[in-house]
């Protein structure tokens, strides 16, 4: 039964949870975690478990036909604009009021639940009414307080960062050398979905350096500072280019498609590009946190070096102000969430770090 969750790194936890339900399944799980953690993945392979006669073999036609989303008896609803909308839902809410044959379960997978602001009541409503038979698996993020009586209906299963040495370990045995393995999963922070794009980035493990060389190179002189924030900057933006070609790959594959059924070449086009252009929004930003991260680290070997085996950090200035920047570096991480002038909040950084490095 173990090759069901393959795909997730580090999440021996939910997986098990995940196992335990599937004998003998409630009406409605939440799978929540940060981005990147495999919570839809986790969701397929728990519904291939569910529609399983043998209880998730992974093998049979079941288990193939969900873990491909081809099955008749499973559903996977998705946004198609930045947030889950009523119309996305509709069909759930139509799936809800029918009830598979006579010992048959459906399953209803509704991913990023987080971004139901709008159709959070409606959901909320066939949720606490389910069919007989139906199993709902939503995926999400943590949910903002007005959706929190979603959540409230469900069995919460958490998925967490996963550690960077179970992330190395994984892009090892997926073929990515050690070296590049060990680095990439430093700046993934958590997100197995992001190592596994910068393992396949021919620039990510340059960045990872340049982000680490920043410490040694701050004078404490604003020319400094603001050269070496272009730098990371345009270092981060050339990150994209592996992400355009993908996308341009996804605007030829859908203009095939609809040359093959006859429908116009714009159809679903706008959709698609909506969604590159969130996706690009949110790659810069995991560019810098991941950038941000390897700073953090190298701050921390540095940390390491200095106090050697002395138990005192306090009485040696150049450990406390290490100490300040790591703090420096984590809070200007977290606060990219709420400001996105990345140039701004860099710069901020940088001037903060050198006046503590001049201390
Ligand atoms: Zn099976």
């Amino acid at each position: 039964m173990a090759e069901l969750y393959a795909d997730l790194v580090d999440q021996d936890a939910a997986v098990q949870e995940l196992r335990s339900a599937a004998a003998s399944p409630v009406h409605a799980y939440f799978l929540v975690g940060p981005a990147g953690t495999g919570k839809r993945a986790g969701a397929v392979s728990f519904a291939a478990s569910l529609l399983c006669r043998k209880g998730g073999c992974g093998a049979c036609r079941d288990c193939r036909q969900a873990l491909s989303e081809s099955h008749p008896d499973l559903a996977v609803v998705e946004r198609r604009s930045a947030a889950l909308e009523i119309d996305d839902v509709r069909e759930v809410i139509r799936l809800a009021s029918t009830s598979p044959p006579e010992g048959q379960r459906q399953v209803v997978i509704i991913v990023d639940v987080h971004l139901a602001r709008v159709a959070g009541p409606a959901l909320l409503k066939t949720i606490e009414e389910p069919s007989r038979g139906t199993v709902f698996v939503l995926t999400g993020e943590p949910l903002p307080p007005g959706l929190a009586t979603l959540a409230s209906r469900c069995v919460r299963v958490a998925f967490r960062p996963a550690r960077p040495e179970a992330i190395s370990a994984w892009l090892v045995s997926r073929g990515t050398d050690q070296d590049t393995a060990a680095k990439v999963s430093l700046m993934a922070q958590g997100s197995s979905k992001r190592a596994s794009a910068l393992a396949e980035d021919p620039g990510a493990v340059a960045r990872y350096d340049l982000w680490r060389s920043v410490l040694g190179k701050l004078d404490a002189t604003g020319a400094t500072t603001a050269h070496l924030a272009d730098q990371l900057l345009s270092a981060s933006e050339e990150s994209l280019s592996v992400l355009r070609t993908r996308q341009a790959g996804e605007i030829e594959a859908l203009s095939r498609r609809n040359a093959a059924i006859g429908e116009p070449a714009s159809r679903g086009r706008k959709e698609l590009e909506e969604r590159h252009h969130r996706e690009e929004r949110r790659w810069r930003t995991d560019e810098i946190r991941s950038g941000l991260g390897a700073l953090a680290g190298a701050c921390r070997d540095r940390l390491v070096e200095i106090i050697g085996d002395r138990d005192s950090l306090v009485v040696n200035p150049d450990a406390s102000r290490l100490l300040k920047s790591v703090a420096s570096v984590n809070a200007a991480s977290r606060a990219l969430v709420r400001n996105p002038n990345e140039p701004l909040l860099l710069q901020a950084l940088l001037v903060k770090l050198s006046s503590s490095a001049g201390d």
